[in-house]
């Protein structure tokens, strides 16, 4: 029997509708060929956009916020928001707590109601990150058995913005030595390696000059030896080819927010430049919702392949 929340929708109190978990639809994309698109929402128009992509396609989305994001939306009106849009569609919409950098955090996103925690500790010493992982795990799934929590290792670079130069990833990939010892000791559900990937742009990126590579090779490594979904965070402007080529390796979910916040600022841009009498602010942010779906919807085709 397929692993199923069952909500009532309160526009229709007799019928009771069956919304797959994130554990159920995550287990599938590695059989089915695809992964999870998830993207970054720090307001209603990145939000709307993403939403409406996924529904366009008939295909699930997780919405993610970083703890800047959710400290403008906030916590509690993100999950109340989440909420009702999954209520008016038919594709599974998942809530993710990306970048968690205390326990703190973690708890309340959890209490919140979030399906899933992005535990970031990997700014510390890898023991240190995996003693803070193991025991947020503990927590968290005291608190949510359900919640899904994904742990950290290498570097990958912070700050989902546009860099002058390229930050130092000199520490290298993760090893799939790593990688099973992390899951092992941790017993996270997810794992986030450093594969070739990056968090941000560069500036050459953004002109559409340079893409990002991956390391197909290593991630296919670390899937054998960690044995759990694996995400790939800073997904945008990534090679096309190599993105494909990542999930038949075994990633997972893929993050894309640099690239949301580009056409979220040139939708704006448009919305502002080509109605310069306008103060109503739907008919301005309606060319920003276009925009973003726009990327969203392109990403999302390439993820479902
Ligand atoms: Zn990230």
């Amino acid at each position: 029997m397929q692993e199923s929340i069952v909500t009532q929708t309160p526009r229709s109190p007799f019928k009771l509708r069956s919304v797959p978990t994130m554990r159920a639809v995550l287990a599938r994309t590695q059989h089915d060929g695809v992964a999870i698109g998830h993207f970054n929402v720090a307001d209603l128009v990145l939000l709307k956009a993403v939403c409406a992509a996924a529904q366009e396609l008939k295909v699930p989305v997780a919405v993610g916020l970083s703890s800047g994001e959710r400290a403008f939306v906030g916590v509690r009106e993100i999950v109340a928001l989440t909420r009702s849009l999954r209520e008016e569609t038919d594709v599974p919409i998942f809530l993710n707590a990306d970048h968690t950098h205390s326990l703190a955090q973690a708890l309340e996103v959890a209490e919140a109601g979030f399906d899933s925690i992005v535990f970031d500790m990997s700014a510390l010493p890898f023991d240190e990150n995996v003693r803070q992982t193991k025991k947020a795990v503990e927590a968290l799934k005291a608190i949510n058995p359900a919640i899904l929590v994904e742990g950290e290792i290498g570097n990958i670079g912070s700050g989902s913005e546009i860099h002058d130069v390229a930050p130092d990833l000199s520490s290298g990939l993760s090893t799939p030595v790593e990688a099973r010892q992390f899951v092992e000791s941790t017993g996270v559900d997810i794992l986030a390696p450093a594969v070739g990937n990056m968090h941000g742009l560069l500036k050459s990126m953004v002109r559409g000059e340079t893409k990002k590579r991956l390391n197909i090779a290593r991630i296919a490594e670390i899937k054998h030896a960690a044995g759990v979904p694996l995400t790939l965070h800073g997904g945008s402007e990534t090679d096309d080819d190599d993105l494909r080529q990542a999930i038949a390796a075994g990633i997972n979910i893929i993050h894309i927010s640099t690239e949301l916040r580009v056409a979220w600022r040139r939708g704006l841009e448009k919305g502002l430049a080509t109605q310069p009498d306008e103060v109503v602010p739907y008919k301005i942010l309606a060319f920003a919702v276009e925009s973003v779906q726009q990327v969203a919807r392109s990403r999302l085709m390439l993820f479902n392949g």
